[in-house]
């Protein structure tokens, strides 16, 4: 079977664990959304692409999460001349991969134990910030969605009745799998739930899961919301007493009978309750105190 899979006459993607884009040009060029985990996925795209008598062009990295752009150093290192296209804020991280560790480590010097390669891709240039609604890549326009949330200023990209909506959502069975979608900013991933059941396309690839046809976004999207809006109501749950983050996220965790295997988990897990929690605070549903066991969250209402 080939790797290229078709979605429209001009859109097509590698699917896999990460399912990456590929639009084709009008020269027999192909650009990529998103290019994987690491050297192994950019290994699967320029095969993908050879298979099919393409040759890259350009890619357009949606977030700084290291499986959404491994694949960049492998692909610009075997093809120099291949551009990057990504978000302001996001480009920063692309280009300094540390700085993911270091926000999981509360700023501090990442662990050791935090410095593999699904925290911190290897890193690449990015050529172009992506400001605009619309961006022309390689002679294609693109519509540009804003899908922060889940990532501090993740995009999506629409082109040809396809929707590429990277981590704006997750398929229902990724969904079952992690305690919490996770979330750096709990409403904005909300307020990018209704942006992406307000478009028009036919098609919505979403980064892990299944391509879904328009018809079936109305259902995904809901079980995605639910999933957001019963963390937040564990998080709450957990403060029938109050305490600090730690305290609470270990409630969260026993509370969905979670087993964190190690600190990457760990970090990520906690990160997210802390999205929660920051929420919260905005709802003016709980709040922060200070007393002997230091900084405490309780409720407010
Ligand atoms: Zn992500």
């Amino acid at each position: 079977m080939a790797l290229l899979q078709q979605i429209t006459e001009r859109t097509f993607f590698v699917p896999g664990a990460n399912n990456l884009g590929i639009i084709t040009t009008n020269d027999g060029g192909a650009i990529a959304v998103d290019t994987g985990l690491d050297k192994d996925t950019g290994r699967l795209v320029r095969k993908a692409l050879d298979e099919a008598n393409l040759t890259l062009q350009a890619i357009i990295s949606t977030h700084h999460h290291a499986d959404h752009v491994g694949g960049n150093d492998y692909l610009l290192r075997n093809m120099p001349d291949v551009v990057v296209y990504a978000p302001r804020v996001e480009a920063s991280l692309i280009e300094h991969p540390l700085l993911e560790p270091i926000y999981l480590n509360m700023g501090a010097q990442p662990l050791a134990a935090l410095h593999n390669k699904w925290l911190m891709a290897k890193g690449s240039p990015v050529h172009h910030l992506i400001d605009d609604k619309q961006i022309e890549v390689a002679g294609v326009w693109f519509d540009i969605l804003a899908l922060p949330g889940h990532s501090i200023n993740q995009i999506g990209v629409a082109f040809d009745g396809v929707c590429f909506v990277a981590d704006g959502f997750f398929g229902p069975a990724i969904l079952e799998k992690h305690g919490i979608p996770y979330a750096h900013d709990v409403h904005a991933q909300l307020t990018s739930f209704d942006s992406i059941l307000q478009r028009g396309e036919h098609c919505f690839l979403p980064g892990h899961g299944d391509l879904l046809e328009r018809d079936s976004l109305a259902h995904v999207i809901a079980v995605n919301r639910s999933a957001v809006e019963r963390s937040s109501q564990m998080v709450y749950a957990a403060l029938g007493e109050s305490g600090d983050l730690f305290a609470v996220a270990r409630r969260v965790q026993q509370a969905m009978e979670l087993r964190l295997a190690g600190i990457p988990h760990f970090a990520i897990f906690v990160s997210a309750v802390a999205a929660h929690l920051t929420y919260l605070e905005v709802e003016g549903l709980v709040h922060i105190v200070f007393d002997e066991r230091g900084m405490i969250w309780q409720r407010a209402v």
